[in-house]
């Protein structure tokens, strides 16, 4: 095995766990390699291009909230810019028995969004990595015990060595995708298989207009519907207005041919004709992604598990670590969480170490 295929820590996974987990690591002076299945960094934090060309439509995670003090801090010190979501005017309930509309916006609750995309705080962690340290198109296939100690990670394109690896991947999907033989105590593998992936059952629908034409109608652009296929409804305009979109959420099992047709539909019942051609129409659907959602998805309902303690505490000798935002004990299911997650397991890694010293950890603190 070459030296390039040997480091202190390698991170599976460049969500916002792993890239949290991975920068902080990289300013305590560890070597790191972060492996990314995808072709691209983010994992559940994903943005479309619009033809602004600092503005992006989320098709992943969207918000974040008071109190969420890592994200705040994170996009500050990266210079990306937020700005409070859309909430003047009044909801839309759609019924069986017809539509009506309620005074007041009933369903959002006061939070703040990236201009540029949630995706932008993943796009500026990855940009303090060292060259190199990022390996896209490469998916952890298998983690085995090392001959001389730590850990071999498999990849189809050849064999890493690691003394941690950090999985920064829901864990149901993890067990599902990675090989481990049978290293891994028959707990931690129960655990693990029945955790939910936060919004892993999921379609994210955004429905992309010329103008925001319902706030001059004197709507939020928020609806509640017993009738789907959406369920709730929220406006997912950006700053000012620009670009002007509609957001809203539909079990992933009801995607299914003509679904576009049915939610046009119900967008134009609900917020009038103009709702019905959007000029682009966004379904992401979370449960067909390969790299977010195990098979078992549709059956994992134990919320219960997330943050686990056997989470907290790294595993194979104190080599393997837990980092998704399923495995945080705040904010879990988050982008708070999954940056807390990161976190923590950088530090449980620090104070494992052989060589652990007193290097302050911080992922909002810019790395060197
Ligand atoms: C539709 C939707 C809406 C959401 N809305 C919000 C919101 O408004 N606010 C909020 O705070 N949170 C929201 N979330 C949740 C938020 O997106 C997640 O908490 C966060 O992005 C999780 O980050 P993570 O790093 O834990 O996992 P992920 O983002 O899932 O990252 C895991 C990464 O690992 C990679 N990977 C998987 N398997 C392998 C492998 N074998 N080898 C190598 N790489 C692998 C994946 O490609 C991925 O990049 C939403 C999520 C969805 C889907």
């Amino acid at each position: 095995m070459s030296p390039q295929d040997s480091h202190d820590v390698i991170v599976i996974g460049a969500g916002a766990s792993g890239l949290a987990a991975a920068t902080a690591l990289h300013a305590a002076g560890r070597d790191i390699l972060v492996l990314e299945a995808r072709d691209r960094v983010g994992g559940r934090l994903l943005s479309a291009p619009t033809a602004h060309p600092d503005r992006a439509l989320d098709l992943g995670a969207t918000w974040f909230w008071d109190g969420e003090e890592r994200v705040r801090t994170l996009a500050a010190r990266s210079g990306i810019a937020t700005f409070d979501q859309h909430l003047a005017g009044d909801t839309m309930l759609q019924e069986t028995t017809g539509v009506r509309r309620l005074t007041g916006n009933l369903i959002d609750a006061p939070s703040r969004r990236f201009a540029a995309g949630t995706q932008s705080i993943a796009t500026a962690l990855a940009a303090e990595l060292p060259t190199g340290a990022l390996r896209l198109d490469t998916p952890a296939t298998a983690i085995r015990l090392g001959d001389q100690g730590g850990l071999d990670v498999v990849t189809p394109v050849g064999t890493l060595h690691a003394e941690h690896v950090i999985l920064a991947v829901p864990p149901a999907l993890a067990l599902e995708r990675i090989g481990f033989g049978d290293m891994l105590p028959p707990e931690l593998v129960r655990l693990a298989q029945a955790t939910p992936v936060w919004m892993g059952a999921v379609a994210k629908v955004v429905a992309h207009y010329p103008t925001a034409f319902w706030r001059e109608d004197g709507l939020a652009g928020a609806a509640l519907s017993r009738t789907g296929p959406l369920q709730e409804i929220h406006d997912m305009s950006g700053p000012g207005g620009e670009p002007a979109a509609l957001f809203g959420f539909a079990h992933a099992r009801t995607v299914r041919p003509g679904f576009e047709q049915a939610v046009t539909t119900q967008l134009a019942r609900l917020f009038g004709p103009a709702a019905g051609s959007p000029v682009a129409l966004y379904v992401q659907d979370w449960s067909g992604e390969r790299w977010t959602a195990p098979s078992t998805m549709q059956h994992l309902a134990d919320y219960s598990l997330f943050g686990h303690r056997l989470y907290q505490r790294p595993a194979l000798d104190g080599r393997l670590h837990w980092a998704s935002t399923e495995t945080a004990t705040e904010y879990a299911g988050h982008v708070e969480g999954a940056l807390a997650a990161g976190e923590r397991a950088a530090r449980a890694l620090l104070a494992t170490s052989a060589d652990a010293n007193d290097t302050a950890l911080d992922v909002t603190a810019p790395s060197r």
